[in-house]
């Protein structure tokens, strides 16, 4: 089953709109190989400026979270509505420091995994264990909990509306990767799972991007694996040589 591979930037609480605008230049005036897409996810405030930059690209754009309702008061919120007014197609949920940080639970990022979908956004949606949760055995069982929690009255037609980040917590930011073999074997878990879920062909068309310490040295061996998609990348999108690279992978 080939799936169209993603390349996807997260750059977190990072760029000022100038800085923004000059590193989506540079990945957009690059086009990525063919079956690859790519997309930036800036914050929200350079959301618009990237959207305009990226225009005449393949390049996508997305949000790092989305709100379930078009409008209203939801303070400190963007709806699929505002996202889409700027150019975007998709919003990553329920990564690891909304859940940790934020405190934000798995209802509430069902909430916005189906909210996404209603109004036509893909959702990337996010799940990993934690180091203690790793060493503890229950690594399968936490991302069952949080994939089924995270899919709770979502329909698909197609797989290709969604997309599922496996992000182990203990690999982001810390320049600890999985091994791709670690890699691997979870996400074929996953899809095992997204198989239960909806029906296999449906899960064969999901998308499993990894994230955690992605960069250039190990997005070859990453991408090798028939499971792993795409990659879901922090700190090395920041850099448009980086990112670029990974792009670029072999
Ligand atoms: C992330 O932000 O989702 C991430 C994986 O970060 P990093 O690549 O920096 O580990």
């Amino acid at each position: 089953m080939s799936r169209t591979s993603l390349l996807a930037g997260n750059w977190k609480m990072h760029t000022t709109t100038s800085e923004a605008r000059q590193l989506a230049a540079a990945i957009a005036n690059q086009p990525a190989p063919s079956n690859r897409e790519v997309l930036l996810a800036p914050p929200m405030t350079a959301l618009a400026v990237v959207g305009e930059t990226v225009k005449n690209s393949n390049v996508l754009l997305g949000s790092q979270n989305i709100c379930w309702e078009e409008q209203g008061a939801f303070t400190g919120e963007i709806s699929p509505a505002m996202l889409k007014d700027v150019g975007g197609s998709m919003a990553i949920i329920g990564h690891s420091e909304r859940r940790a940080i934020f405190a934000e639970t798995d209802s509430l990022i069902n909430q916005r995994v189906q909210g996404a979908l209603k109004y036509g956004i893909i959702p990337i949606l996010c799940i990993g264990e934690t180091l203690e949760e790793r060493e503890a055995g229950t690594t399968m069982t936490i991302l069952e909990g949080q994939l089924r929690a995270g899919l709770v009255d979502t329909p698909l037609t197609s797989g290709a509306d969604l997309v599922i980040a496996y992000e182990p917590v203990w690999a982001i930011g810390t320049g600890k990767t999985a091994s791709t073999a670690q890699a691997q074997e979870v996400h074929l878990f996953i899809r095992g799972l997204l198989a239960d879920i909806y029906q296999k062909d449906i899960a064969d068309q999901i998308r499993i991007l990894y994230g955690g310490s992605v960069n250039p040295a190990n997005v070859d061996e990453l991408m090798a694996q028939e499971d792993i998609d795409g990659a879901l990348v922090g700190g090395a999108a920041l850099k448009a040589d980086s990112f670029l690279r990974i792009i670029n992978y072999q």
